[in-house]
């Protein structure tokens, strides 16, 4: 035992060049060296690769990788070939000839890491080659797409409990940033991990402040936000779509800030050019779908802020664990409206798969949604969510700093509702959040008119509350599962527990926006 961790103190000297160990490397390392299974769950930027590579070239044999990261593989094994490290990758973007190459580099001894697609083992050559080669460990990195549970499920994972069946005495590590306590359970029992350690490091990000505000004028929110805090920082701003990247990125430059589009969209080339110039100059800020990021390893990265919502908390914690991996302070900012609430449920509704899918989708929303009106620090909500307890409130969220207030809005949720219930019972089955606002406010729109809706008992009735304050109070709604989303339209409709309050059985305690610090002041003018 001893001469593991010399060996491995000096690979990590020699090989990468690194004084130390951090946190938590050294006791996974040692542990797999002597040929123990270990789970690893490390947020993004903790070190990670080093826990497998390092085990990888102290055994004999290969450790062999696998990975959903194709894109990135080139580019992995590019670096750890230029440490002086044998390296070499499969998966379906090579030639024949290099995938001969590499294979007989495997067979020849010759190769201390083999990153390989998951779907390389739906082809039994695979497996074939791995029997006749030596196979010093396996890692599995992003463990968390064999969970079917998770965000981020890849069905090619599930074939991975064939590798464990055939090399039961093989080592194997599996990796992952994002572990739920439900996900790290399926980790275990779809890779057959039961008698492995667990290793559970420690998922707060102290340096990285957390803010969620309510989406007014996205662009303008953004604009004051770069301007008054990040003024020629790198950083990333994530939109849904690919054309609402383009959009952002060209207001973006229109106002001075050297932005660039990243989406699946752009050509391999230009995609390219764009993380290429992001890692090297200074200040760029990348303005992209989640495609861009998984892998990126800039320490400096100051800012990550979403124009629209995540789908899920583990999606939100990943893309905001790209700021601030140097430990500086940096800040993850999120805007968000009714409309994405509204449109997330609806994409849910209509996306494929069964029932059970829909459900776990509409869970991880509900997460995601909790964590935005939460009156609690965001933090101590985030964390828990992984599973990790809190005692006492960060200090460094929005809800710490300005803590947000709270409104008996009671009242305000039974008008709404007894307007829902107005219009569910005409049968009128096309009107969202805008129409009932109108409504409510006794606005004499087209629409109004055309369907007499200023003849029904709730017009106008709503006049103490502004229209912003109102979709407020729909989100809440929805997001306490009072109110829900239906059919394409996004039409509104009572759920179960509605009549509660609709009959004074329930009270509805809403979250107050606090007001804007004077900092952000200059949005009007932006
Ligand atoms: P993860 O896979 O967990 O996201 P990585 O393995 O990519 O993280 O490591 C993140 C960064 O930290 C890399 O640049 C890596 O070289 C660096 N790093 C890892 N371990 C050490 C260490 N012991 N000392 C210094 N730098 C390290
Ligand atoms: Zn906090």
């Amino acid at each position: 035992m001893a001469d593991s961790v010399s060996d491995a103190a000096r690979v990590l000297r020699r090989v990468f060049g690194y004084e130390s160990f951090r946190d938590g490397q050294q006791e996974i390392i040692e542990h797999v060296v002597g040929g123990g299974d270990a789970l690893v769950l490390m947020p993004t930027g903790g070190g990670k690769s080093l826990c497998y590579q390092i085990p990888a070239l102290v055994r004999p044999g290969t450790g062999v990788v696998v990975s959903p990261l194709i894109a990135l593989m080139q580019d992995q094994v590019d670096a750890l070939r230029a440490l002086g490290v044998r390296a070499g990758f499969l998966n379906s973007t090579q030639e024949f000839d290099e995938r001969r190459e590499v294979e007989s580099a495997f067979l020849a001894g010759e190769l201390d890491l083999l990153y390989l697609a998951p779907e390389r083992l739906r082809v039994d050559a695979t497996v074939t080659l791995l029997d006749r080669g030596k196979i010093a460990l396996f890692a599995i990195d992003e463990a968390h797409c064999v969970a079917q549970w998770g965000h981020d499920f890849r069905p090619d994972y599930l074939l991975l409990s064939e590798l464990r069946e055939r090399w039961p005495d093989v080592p194997t590590v599996a990796l992952t940033a994002t572990a739920t306590p439900a996900t790290h359970a399926e980790i275990t029992s779809r890779l057959g991990l039961d008698d492995a350690r667990h290793f559970v490091a420690d998922f707060d990000r102290p340096n990285i402040q957390y803010r969620i505000v309510s989406k007014k004028e996205p662009k303008a929110q953004l604009l004051a936000l770069l301007r008054a805090e990040h003024t020629r920082d790198a950083g990333i701003v994530y939109c849904l779509s690919r054309s609402s990247v383009e959009k952002i990125a060209e207001f973006l430059v229109a106002n001075g800030i050297s932005a660039l589009p990243y989406h699946a969209g752009l050509d391999a080339r230009t995609r390219a050019e764009h993380q290429a110039r992001f890692l090297r100059e200074d200040g760029i800020v990348m303005v992209a779908t989640i495609a861009f990021g998984m892998g990126i390893d800039k320490p400096d990265v100051r800012f990550v802020a979403h124009l629209d919502l995540p789908k899920s908390v583990e999606g939100y914690y990943q893309e905001t664990g790209r700021a601030g991996r140097d430990g500086l302070p940096s800040t993850a900012w999120l805007a968000y409206g009714l409309q994405d609430v509204v449109q997330l449920r609806k994409l849910i509704d209509a996306s494929a798969g069964d029932l059970t899918h829909r459900r776990r989708l509409s869970t991880h929303l509900d997460a995601m949604l909790a964590l935005c009106e939460t009156v609690e620090c965001r933090r101590t909500g985030l964390l828990a969510y992984f599973g990790q307890q809190r005692i006492a409130p960060c200090g460094n969220c929005d809800t710490c700093l300005t803590p947000p207030r709270t409104w008996d809005g009671t009242i305000a949720a039974q008008k709404l509702l007894s307007a829902v219930l107005r219009l569910q019972r005409e049968r009128r089955q096309k009107f969202g959040a805008g129409h009932l606002v109108d409504i409510l406010l006794g606005r004499k729109t087209a629409k109004v008119i055309q369907h007499d809706h200023d003849t029904l008992k709730v017009f106008g009735v709503g006049t103490e509350l502004g229209e912003p304050e109102w979709r407020g109070v729909v989100r809440q709604l929805l997001v306490q599962g009072l109110l829900a989303v239906e059919g394409e339209h996004g039409t509104l409709v009572l759920t179960d527990t509605s009549a509660d309050v609709l009959r004074g059985q329930r009270t509805v305690l809403m979250r107050r926006e606090p007001e804007p610090a004077a900092k952000s002041a200059s949005t009007g003018a932006a």
